[in-house]
C-alpha cells in the first residue's frame, strides 16, 4: 500500500484538567471528517453531562455483560469507575470514511493501538503543572478525588514518548490546528503498516 489507511481513529490522552473536554468539542465543531467516538461509563454524570452525547452512563451489572458480549474495543478502569469504547460506532464511522476522535486515558489509547495499528495517538499536554493544578481545583477544589487525579497527571506525563505527537494545549484554536495538520500529514504519509 503506497499510502497510509485513509481512515484511522484519532485518540486524545492528556491529564484531567489538560483541556482535552473542550478542544473535542471545539475540533468536532470545526472539523466535519472527524466523528465522536462517545464512551460508556459507569461514574455518574456531572452536571450538563447528556446520556448519549457526552458518555452513555450506566450500570456496572450492565457494564460487565457488555464486557461478556465483546461489544468494546478497550475498556478500562479509571479512577475507580469502568469506561469502555464501543466497537460498533468506531467500525461503522471507519468504514462510512469517516476518521474516528477518542479522548481516553492512557492504557485505553494502547490497547486501541493494539487493536487497530493505523490509530494516530496524540499526547495533550497542559501549558504547566500550576495551570493544571488551578483548573482541577476549580472544577472541585482540593477533594481526594483532584488528589487522585494531580497524582495520576504527574505519572501519565512521565509517558509522553510513547506517542505519536504531543501538543502543548495554550491556545485552543492553535491546537485544533495542529491536530488538523496532523490529521492532513498522516492521510499523506507513503507506505502501509
Ligand atoms: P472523566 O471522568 O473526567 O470524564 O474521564 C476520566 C478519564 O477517563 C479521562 O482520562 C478520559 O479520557 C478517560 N476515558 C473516557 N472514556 C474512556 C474510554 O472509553 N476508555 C478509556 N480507556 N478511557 C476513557
Amino acid at each position: 500500500m503506497l499510502c497510509k489507511e485513509k481512515h484511522f481513529p484519532v485518540v486524545l490522552v492528556a491529564p484531567s484538567g489538560a483541556g482535552k473536554t473542550t478542544l473535542c468539542k471545539h475540533l468536532l465543531m470545526k472539523t466535519p471528517k472527524i466523528k465522536p467516538s462517545v464512551s460508556v461509563t459507569t461514574r455518574k454524570p456531572r452536571p450538563n453531562e447528556v446520556h448519549g452525547k457526552d458518555y452513555y452512563f450506566i450500570s456496572k451489572d450492565t457494564f460487565q455483560e457488555w464486557i461478556e458480549a465483546g461489544k468494546f474495543c478497550e475498556w478500562a478502569e479509571v479512577y475507580d469507575n469502568l469506561y469502555g469504547t464501543p466497537k460498533e460506532k468506531l467500525t461503522g464511522y471507519l468504514n462510512q470514511g469517516s476518521h474516528v476522535l477518542l479522548d481516553l486515558d492512557y492504557q485505553g489509547a494502547k490497547a486501541l493501538k493494539r487493536e487497530y495499528p493505523n490509530t494516530v495517538s496524540i499526547f495533550i499536554l497542559p501549558p504547566s503543572m500550576d495551570e493544571l493544578t488551578k483548573r482541577l481545583v476549580k472544577r472541585d477544589k482540593l477533594s481526594t478525588e483532584t488528589k487522585k487525579r494531580l497524582n495520576s497527571a504527574k505519572k501519565e506525563l512521565a509517558k509522553v514518548k510513547e506517542f505519536d505527537y504531543a501538543i502543548i494545549n495554550d491556545d485552543i484554536d492553535k491546537t485544533v490546528e495542529k491536530i488538523n495538520a496532523i490529521i492532513i500529514a498522516e492521510e499523506c504519509k507513503v507506505g502501509g503498516l
